[in-house]
């Protein structure tokens, strides 16, 4: 298990020194940090006196400029007791020693080698380094119960001067390599935090302890809420600060929580943090006794996390929502606690984003089907898995084409076929419409280009708009964009708008129908009847055309003679405000007749035609383009045959 720490060559290479003789430690300093306050005269005396005793007479002591280099910080101890504990709180601290010299006979305390076996199990990035006059010390076994043996050495007394410094520094170059390593291969370079990598295997090990003491774990799946948002609207400089921010507020609470909760005196490692991607952290509590303790610290990360923030000159309040898995519960193994603290996440967001929920089995297979559905949805663009199918709408008085509909459809491989019903409202809920949408846009103008440089008869291409994506700001420029890149004739675009959206900010839609117009393309109002809105204010938009929702185009057998009037009534209605109508959800004939007797424009619906694949659509459009010379008559006849 990896533990480092950011290390730089701004600082001093830490250095543990124990030794049971004042001299000896005083002289360790004067070699290491000839420049510190040890090396005082008082310091050299001793020294020179024990000078005999330590080194063979003919070795020269090096001059203290010899050294200016490399800065040691050493810190000394003068028993084994003493020298653990400072190694114990280093690791605690965050600032590991990167050498230990540890002398074998420190009489009366415990030994060296005792020392070294407790600093290993304590850290395991250490090198050290036992110091023996005696020939007595039994190096096979001792290297064989303080492993790895390439950090753990033997020293002869009496040393050369020269032997400490360049041990020390071949020792702590290499142990800031290491560190170096494992920062960038363990942690994450935004945040500092342990990455996903070094996550799991901090999992994998708290699980194997957890299951071996029978203890429990709370593994907690911390999610920010409207994370995207800020992305995307101050930029993915200020989305980057803010996640530094959250390392840092998490990293602070965790160890509060260390502190909070009662540790047990030999432990090792304590609560743990880490970022997954994106905004996604986690916070793994070995410590915690019970689920209301979990809750207790998950209570404290999201105050702490909720603190306002400012992000340039922008103050900001960014909450998260809070998953708790517990072990073994909730699972025993690493995959099934993250899945089921990532479910409980999700239902915390759903039902009250900014608040933790503790994973509870009866988050069902429903949860988790939508779940794995997102899961699939964020790579389904990626993948090339969206198509859009087209369907026809006819004029119903000459039977030729009027527009095509686009309809998305998503070919998950491991899904199947998902209906847009299915997965759109999640696509909008995630925020993935936007790109998604995008997409559709793009693709449709392309394909209605692409038929109309083939001479084929399509008037016009009709794509549903998400309420999402309609209320992005850069919306109208984003179509505009499209338009211009794809080289489709504005008037040829007709942007399908529900009417629930009008309904929810009047101003807003008012203001960006205008927009969209003076882009001059078309616009229509998809589901109407649906949203209660008033032909009244109706008026006030720019709009060109309403579709009667297929809830009131129902068979004339369920027709009452209300629902009929209804229909009329949109009708004659829209034609008053000078608006066209498309009549949807056309399936029997019956209800084709009735339309045409209520002089509705335009039809649609699986009577006339399903929705259909790009090349079935330019069949299709092709075959139409050769009724051109039948009469309205004969056209119409071929209508819903
Ligand atoms: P919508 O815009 O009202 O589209 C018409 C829906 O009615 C389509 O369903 C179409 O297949 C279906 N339909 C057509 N004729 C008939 C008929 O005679 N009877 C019946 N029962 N249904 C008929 P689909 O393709 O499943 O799309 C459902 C909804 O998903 C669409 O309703 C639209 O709101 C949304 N949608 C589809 N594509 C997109 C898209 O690209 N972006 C967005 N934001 N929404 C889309
Ligand atoms: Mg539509
Ligand atoms: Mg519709």
């Amino acid at each position: 298990m990896r533990q480092t720490v950011k290390e730089t060559d701004a600082h001093p290479i830490r250095v543990l020194v124990v030794d049971d003789e004042q001299c000896i430690l005083d002289t360790y300093r004067e070699l290491l940090c000839p420049e510190s306050k040890a090396a005082s005269e008082a310091a050299r005396a001793s020294i020179s006196d024990l000078r005999a005793k330590l080194f063979p007479t003919s070795a020269p002591v090096p001059a203290v400029a010899d050294f200016k280099r490399t800065r040691f910080a050493v810190t000394a101890a003068q028993d084994a007791e003493s020298a653990v504990a400072c190694v114990r709180e280093a690791v605690a601290a965050g600032q590991p020693y990167a050498v230990v010299f540890l002398d074998m006979r420190m009489p009366p305390g415990r030994d060296g080698a005792w020392a070294a076996a407790e600093i290993r199990a304590l850290d395991e990035n250490v090198s050290i380094c036992l110091c023996s006059a005696y020939s007595d010390v039994d190096t096979e076994e001792l290297s064989a119960r303080i492993a790895p043996e390439d950090k753990f050495f033997f020293l002869a007394k009496p040393f050369h001067p020269q032997e400490v410094r360049q041990m020390a520094l071949a020792l702590g170059h290499k142990w800031r390599a290491e560190q170096r390593i494992a920062q960038l291969a363990y942690y994450d370079s935004l945040t500092g935090l342990p990455n996903r990598a070094q996550f799991r295997e901090r999992f994998r090990v708290t699980l194997d302890n957890a299951r071996r003491h029978q203890k429990p774990v709370a593994l907690l799946y911390i999610d920010l809420d409207n994370f995207k948002r800020i992305n995307d609207t101050l930029g993915h400089t200020a989305g980057d600060e803010l996640l530094q921010i959250v390392g840092e507020r998490l990293r602070a609470a965790i160890r509060k929580s260390d502190d909070f909760i009662h540790v047990n005196a030999n432990k090792q490692r304590g609560n743990d943090c880490a970022r997954l991607g994106g905004d996604e952290f986690m916070a793994l509590l070995p410590e915690v006794m019970s689920p209301a303790e979990a809750g207790l610290i998950a209570d404290r990360i999201m105050k702490a996390l909720s603190q306002p923030l400012m992000l340039g000159e922008h103050e900001l309040t960014v909450t998260p929502s809070i998953g708790i898995a517990m072990h073994p519960q909730d699972g025993d193994d690493a995959e099934t606690l993250l899945r089921h603290a990532d479910l409980a996440m999700y239902a915390a967001k759903r039902s009250a984003p900014g608040t933790f929920a503790f994973y509870d089995a009866k988050m069902n297979a429903g949860a988790a089907l939508q779940l794995q559905m997102e899961a699939k949805l964020r790579g389904a663009l990626g993948n090339d898995e969206f198509l859009l199918h087209y369907q026809p709408q006819f004029d119903l008085h000459t039977g030729r084409i009027a527009s095509m509909e686009a309809l998305l459809r998503w070919n998950s491989p491991e899904l199947g076929q998902v209906q847009p019903l299915e997965f759109i409202p999640l696509a909008e809920a995630t925020g993935l419409i936007l790109p998604i949408g995008e997409w559709v846009l793009r693709t449709a103008c392309r394909q209605a280009q692409e038929w109309i440089d083939k001479g084929l008869p399509i008037n016009r291409i009709a794509v549903n708009v998400s309420p999402v994506q309609f209320a992005q700001k850069d919306f109208v420029e984003q179509v505009g964009g499209i338009l211009a890149e794809t080289g489709l004739e504005p008037s040829r675009l007709e942007i399908e708008i529900t009417e629930s959206l009008v309904m929810k900010n009047e101003a807003w839609a008012y203001q960006m129908t205008r927009r969209l117009k003076t882009l001059g393309v078309q616009l229509a109002i998809d589901d109407f009847g649906t949203g209660y809105s008033s032909f009244g204010r109706l008026k006030e938009y720019p709009v060109d055309r309403l579709k009667i929702d297929r809830c009131f185009v129902k068979s004339p057998t369920e027709h009452s003679a209300e629902d009929g009037a209804i229909i009329a009534a949109m009708i004659s209605m829209a034609k008053t405000l000078g608006l066209g109508v498309v009549a949807e959800g056309i399936e029997q004939f019956e209800q084709l007749l009735f339309l045409q007797d209520q002089n509705c424009a335009v039809g649609q619906g699986f009577l006339l035609s399903n929705p259909l694949a790009a090349g079935d659509a330019e069949v299709f459009l092709r075959r139409m383009g050769e009724t051109e010379q039948e009469t309205d008559a004969e056209r119409l006849q071929h209508l819903g045959h």
